[in-house]
């Protein structure tokens, strides 16, 4: 085949085969290719590539070996990944996304679809902060304004809004702080506060040590005394406080900070206030969960994650600013291609070429509506709060997080300890067998949960192992939810015949 053809006209059998390998994909769960690390590193040990290229039916050959050893993160059975399970008409509008290959980081390389991104960003800003018709037709559009940026995901939302607000406190410049006399400079956060914080800060050249976790109360919610503490302590120790993160939706329980009184906290402290929003943020849509996010309104900088709740793939998060001029704090310049003078989006976004994945958050906005997005939500958190009596009722579970969103926590009691007040021998035992458990319903491959470990306010400070069910495809039945508790109680008495025989 000459190379240009791969260029030329698509292959209707390859297409064909696409298809076909999705839908048998899409009809099975894991337990066809169970995960064995051996396995699969001896499937794929080939360091050189071929000389000459392959047939395509060749390549095909091989491509139907790589698929079925991939997650089936689709199952309704799978109830532990935070990945959005994708409407079908992504698949074609993908097909729209990547062959149009536009790069929003500039005007000139995206043209329309640069300003479908200030589009997008708007709607998103007017969901979080609700300002008025005149706010959004001044600045949505205007060249030294950012209603926020796109990003690849959550993780380099926050380490933007880091960026920003060690640029509003000390420019590029971290010395000025000590100038100023401070001797160094922290951000204050829960104890759940995600890890991407740990990783800005240290690319920001400040390090694990200034991340500082704080205590949580019994739901899990950053609590306020630890935190008027932290800051008198930051006080005397000459420490500059970049930022108050609060974060609305705990990666391992949902949990939500107190909102409303970090932002006055850090209103009377004059410090930058972050909300991490990554999972929680599409919970506005809703009209009967959207009070759970009150006061994300007065946040400075809010991150979201388009390929969690908003439905959309991978590679698709947000940071939005309140205020249209704070981006300017970062802005830089390349005389080759971001003129200072232009409306090129890469002036502030910390990534440089990215796709226009704008495209996926504008369909669903367009097919979903605002009411379709709050009807998913709201059947998620009711699947939620169902599993969460369903583990409530027997004996052979515990939850440990009642449901605030549609994450919740639980573990499975061993037969010989239901029932039974657990001190801390008995936690380890349950700990133990919680691991095994989650480990051999994975290798099984029928339904999925994840696990996490956190200490846990009823035991004390002891780490517990939990079970972390996400709830977030719409296609799951109440069905899925009990054969998956079944399929954790069947393993479950396997488990503790081995372990403690
Ligand atoms: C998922 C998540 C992140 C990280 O987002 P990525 O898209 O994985 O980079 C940050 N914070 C919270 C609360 C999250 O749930």
């Amino acid at each position: 085949m000459k190379l240009t053809e791969l260029f030329a006209q698509p292959d209707p059998a390859f297409g064909q085969a696409m298809t076909d390998l999705l839908e048998t994909f899409h009809h099975s769960d894991d337990s066809q290719a169970p995960y064995q690390r051996d396995q699969f590193t001896h499937q794929l040990e080939q360091s050189g590539m071929p000389e000459a290229g392959l047939a395509m039916a060749d390549y095909l050959t091989r491509l139907a070996t790589l698929v079925p050893g991939a997650s089936h993160l689709t199952s309704p059975r799978y109830m532990g990944h935070m990945t959005a399970p994708l409407p079908a008409f992504t698949a074609e509008l993908s097909r729209l996304v990547v062959m149009l290959n536009q790069n929003p980081m500039k005007m000139e390389s995206s043209r329309l679809l640069s300003f479908l991104e200030r589009e997008v960003l708007a709607k998103l800003h007017r969901l979080v902060y609700r300002a008025d018709e005149p706010f959004y037709g001044t600045h949505m559009h205007a060249k030294d304004a950012a209603l926020g940026v796109m990003t690849s995901g959550g993780t380099i939302a926050n380490v933007t809004a880091l960026w920003l607000a060690r640029n509003r406190a000390c420019g590029d410049n971290l010395f000025a702080l000590y100038e100023q006399g401070y001797r160094g400079a922290v951000i204050l956060g829960s104890r759940l506060m995600h890890y991407s914080f740990d990783k800005g800060m240290d690319l920001l050249g400040l390090g694990a040590r200034s991340v500082w976790r704080l205590e949580t109360d019994q739901h899990n919610r950053l609590s306020l005394a630890a935190l008027e503490q932290a800051l008198a302590q930051c006080k005397e120790q000459k420490l500059k406080v970049l930022a108050l993160v609060g974060v609305a939706g705990s990666t391992d329980f949902g949990s939500i900070d107190p909102l409303p009184e970090l932002a006055a906290i850090a209103a009377r402290e004059q410090i930058h206030f972050h909300v991490d929003a990554a999972w929680g943020g599409p919970t506005l849509f809703s009209p009967r969960y959207q009070g759970l996010l009150a006061g994300i309104e007065h946040a400075d900088t809010v991150t979201l994650d388009g390929h969690k709740q908003l439905l959309v793939p991978l590679g698709t998060g947000m940071l939005l600013c309140r205020q249209p001029d704070l981006m300017m704090a970062v802005k830089r310049e390349a005389p080759y291609a971001i003129r200072a003078s232009s409306f090129d989006q890469g002036r502030f976004t910390l990534e440089g070429t990215r796709p226009a994945n704008a495209l996926y958050l504008d369909a669903a906005f367009q097919l979903f509506g605002q009411l379709g997005y709050a009807e998913l939500i709201e059947a998620n958190y009711d699947r939620a709060r169902l599993m969460a009596s369903l583990i409530e009722q027997d004996p052979a579970f515990e939850l440990m997080s009642a449901p605030v969103m549609n994450l919740l926590s639980y573990r499975c009691i061993p037969p010989h300890l239901q029932g039974k007040v657990l001190d801390e021998a008995a936690n380890e035992q349950v700990n133990a067998f919680n691991v095994a458990l989650q480990k051999a319903q994975r290798a099984e491959g029928h339904s999925f949960v994840s696990r996490t470990q956190r200490a846990v306010g009823r035991y004390g400070a002891q780490p517990l192992t939990l079970l972390r069910a996400v709830l977030l495809n719409p296609l799951i039945e109440e069905r899925h939810i009990r054969e998956l508790l079944a399929d954790q109680k069947r393993l479950g008495d396997e488990i503790a015949g081995q372990l403690f025989g």
